[in-house]
């Protein structure tokens, strides 16, 4: 298509009056990302067939992908950059008077994700196309993404996001590829030639229309495929409200659910499930078929790996397949289906494993809650039989108890592995929260700690760093991670770790510049930017960093002389809308930021900034202008995290406790590159099994706590009276929960030793090196080598 300036540039010219309509000169810069858009689509459209070809003739096996959620973020430049087109492109658009960082500004963020379980899922795609594994993804076509944060007088407001508002043109939509899928109505069972058959009757049928877009791999010739599916009306029916029937359906591709942490319970969510499993496996079966004559041997030829439960319907829609319509006895068709899918867990917290009453499912699915019904039947029966009369050990095991499917343990009882996604995480799931689980399967339990597409949030979001690092130990580290060590060498000489200061003193004054066009705000990029980025949570401890920030303040009003390392604490966050604490620390957070910004007192000694409408495309500014990563989630609570590794890579030293990946990060940084404090989750784990934590005595002892958590609630806010009784009442009255006073003093201690440690700009540009060498075991290359290698027995095909 092209191979250097000049054909680009020749191509461009052509397709902007083919594209737009417009010659050259009346087009506008929009114009232009829509033509570069469509070119690049175009540019890879052969590679994309090609590849869908081998997987076809392939007799290899593949993997799907299934997820609710998709974070993509923008893909442009990182499409380009896969390409090696990069420059090229950068080059051609210059000389025509284009700016190519201008044009991503028109790409929206593609954000079908909350947080971090939404981003793991676009990382894998970019790991699996890069690593040449035949692995596609399925999702949703959410015509809005997670909501747009505005801050107004301090508050979040929610604006419903818009991505599609312009098209996308990395999409293809593919009408011959739809699917009907049927809701409501009811079963009827009848016996065919002595064979018991199932009959769903007045359905209400949605039609899943596939949009499909290239998930492009580094340097590779590989192009998978996203599918995001797109609800609307099929043919429509005479005898209902033909209106009331297009409304309901288009619904349930209109919004992602904007909480990642709490069940809903919404009917509109479980039909989101259901439309997302079987529009997947119909469409993945359709594949299957044009290569192998029965589905006998399914499980050795696919494996469809589900992201946390919301896909776990997929095991009985594969079973209602297999027995239907393919006519398969139970036995050959459970068997099939156990050694198809995969699963991943999430969380252990208990506010958010999945339960769905009877009454809502049974109506809505009454076909698979047939099938659930009966698996659960045949596994109570085979735990009976193990213990007879242990009821307590059957209705803890149970997927149907109290009137409620548990999603977790269907996952558990339906697949050949379960995996945790850090260390920490898989003990706990296989000593405390799934023990009886892992006691019955304990060969399907096994752990894939969680990775990052590090292309995206260093070679992309940081060029200086990445630059620097090329010229140093050349670009192997672009395909292989860990070539990243090489960089240890490196300790010791000056002139590197002069270099890399350089780069993040001016990434950090890049950051100063946004942070002073959106909050009007001026910080002073010699400060230490200390950064808590990631969804508002009470287990994440949003709290601890303001109670902090609160006693600083205090100390230096009470001595203006008092020695701090001068302070930029940044903060970017969402709170899902309906999460009135969440929503209660965001206000806390904007109101300390308005108290410091403004007192003369402090001037430059601290600064507090909140950054509105935190995303992907927000997130890779800030990462590398970090010089310290807050990861202070309640030990125990944090799956893993990847927030704390895109720190990491990009050399900002981690304040946090042992939980998720931070342990790991601690075992090969070593305890001398890290700040770690506060209970580890084995202290935690035992204070709520057996009490003894007294938050009271911590407020009433400790005079830097009392003067804080009493400013929540005196009047020291002017205008905000009742604001934080309720965060003031989470401390007290309700014995602080996620443990923020208790491991206070200890956070404290670390924080000034940071600061301690800044002052020394060698030692720390070493330890800030040291993370940057040891990060790319946190490669998602890694973790889907892993996936490929232990789960799913997935070769490349090249
Ligand atoms: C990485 C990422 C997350 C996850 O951050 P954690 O700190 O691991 O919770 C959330 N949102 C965005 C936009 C991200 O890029």
């Amino acid at each position: 298509m092209f191979s250097n300036t000049v054909e680009f540039k020749e191509t461009f010219l052509k397709r902007i009056e083919m594209v737009c309509g417009k010659s050259f000169s009346e087009s506008s810069a929009r114009d232009h990302y829509q033509t570069l858009g469509t070119m690049i689509s175009e540019f890879v459209s052969k590679d994309w067939i090609a590849t869908n070809e081998r997987h076809l003739a392939a007799k290899g096996k593949q993997v799907y992908y299934l997820s609710i959620e998709y974070l993509l973020g923008k893909l442009l430049r990182q499409n380009l950059i896969n390409l090696g087109v990069e420059e090229t492109v950068q080059a051609g658009l210059k000389d025509l008077g284009i700016d190519l960082g201008e044009l991503e500004e028109f790409e929206a963020d593609a954000g079908l994700g909350n947080g971090g379980l939404g981003r793991l899922a676009a990382c894998f795609l970019d790991s699996l196309a890069s690593l040449n594994l035949p692995g596609h993804g399925h999702g949703i076509r959410y015509k809005h993404g997670l909501f747009e944060q505005k801050i107004v007088d301090g508050y979040q407001v929610e604006l419903p996001e818009q991505w599609l508002k312009n098209g996308n043109v990395w999409e293809i939509r593919k009408t011959d590829g739809s699917i009907k899928i049927p809701f409501w109505g009811k079963v009827e069972s009848k016996t065919e030639n002595g064979r018991l058959v199932f009959n769903h009757l007045n359905a209400e049928t949605v039609t899943a229309v596939p949009h499909d877009m290239p998930v492009i791999g580094y340097q590779s010739k590989t192009i998978n495929t996203l599918r995001l599916w797109n609800a609307e009306p099929s043919q429509f029916p005479l005898d209902v409200d033909i209106l009331k029937y297009k409304r309901e359906t288009e619904m349930i591709s209109e919004f992602l659910y904007p909480d990642d942490t709490h069940d809903e319970g919404k009917i509109l969510r479980l039909k989101q499930q259901y439309f997302l499993v079987s529009a997947s496996i119909q469409s993945i079966l359709k594949t299957y078929r044009k290569q192998h004559s029965s589905l006998n041997q399914l499980h050795e030829h696919i494996c469809i790996h589900i992201n946390d439960t919301h896909p776990v319907l997929a095991i009985p829609e594969l079973m209602r397949i297999l027995l239907d319509d393919e006519g398969f006895d139970w036995e050959q068709a459970w068997h099939i289906t156990k050694h198809t899918i995969s699963y991943t867990n999430h969380t252990t917290l208990s506010e958010a494993l999945e339960k769905w009453p009877i009454h809502i499912f049974q109506p809505l699915l009454p076909r698979i809650y047939m099938i659930v019904e009966e698996i659960n039947e045949r596994f109570c029966h085979e735990l009976w039989e193990q213990t007879p009369g242990d009821w307590e050990r059957i209705k803890g095991l149970a997927i149907i108890a109290d009137n409620f499917v548990k999603m977790a343990h269907l996952a558990i009882v339906g697949s050949f592995s379960v995996n945790g996604v850090a260390k920490l995480h898989t003990e706990i799931l296989k000593k405390r929260e799934m023990n009886q689980f892992y006691q019955l399967f304990p060969e399907k339990f096994n752990n894939k700690t969680n990775g990052i597409a590090y292309r995206r949030w260093l070679l992309k979001a940081n060029p200086k760093l990445s630059s620097l690092i090329t010229e140093s130990i050349g670009p192997a580290w672009t395909h292989k991670a860990t070539e990243l060590s090489q960089l240890l060498s490196y300790q010791k000489d000056s002139s590197f770790l002069e270099q890399l200061l350089k780069i993040k003193s001016e990434n950090k004054q890049t950051l100063a510049n946004i942070i002073f066009d959106k909050t009007g705000t001026a910080v002073d990029h010699s400060a230490i930017f200390d950064v808590q980025v990631k969804r508002l949570h009470a287990y994440k401890r949003q709290l601890l960093n303001v109670l902090h920030i609160m006693y600083l303040y205090n100390r230096i009003k009470s001595d203006a002389n008092y020695p701090v390392v001068p302070r930029v604490f940044i903060f970017g966050a969402k709170a899902s809308p309906g999460y009135y604490y969440a929503k209660k620390i965001i206000k806390l957070i904007n109101s300390v930021a308005e108290k410091v910004n403004n007192d003369p007192v402090i001037g430059d000694k601290m600064k507090v900034i909140f950054l509105e409408n935190y995303r992907v495309s927000l997130a890779e500014k800030i990462f590398p202008a970090a010089d310290v990563s807050e990861q202070i989630s309640t030990a125990s609570k944090e799956a893993s995290g990847t927030g704390n590794m895109k720190f990491m890579i990009n050399g900002a030293l981690t304040v946090g406790t042992l939980d998720g990946a931070n342990i790991e990060i601690r075992e090969l940084v070593g305890d001398s590159n890290i700040f770690t404090f506060g209970l580890t989750a084995e202290e935690v784990l035992h204070y709520y099994q057996h009490g003894g934590y007294q938050s009271d005595e911590y407020y009433h002892h400790d005079y830097r706590i009392r003067q804080a958590v009493d400013q929540l609630v005196n009047g020291f806010f002017p205008g905000a009276y009742n604001e934080f009784e309720p965060i003031f009442d989470s401390l007290l009255q309700e014995n602080d929960q996620y443990f923020v006073l208790k491991d206070f003093a200890s956070y404290v201690d670390t924080q000034h030793s940071i600061g301690e440690a800044f002052t020394d700009r060698t030692r720390w540009q070493q330890m800030s090196l040291n993370n940057i060498a040891q990060a790319g075991y946190f490669s998602s290359d890694r973790t889907i080598q892993e996936y490929a290698d232990d789960i799913w027995k997935v070769k490349p095909i090249k």
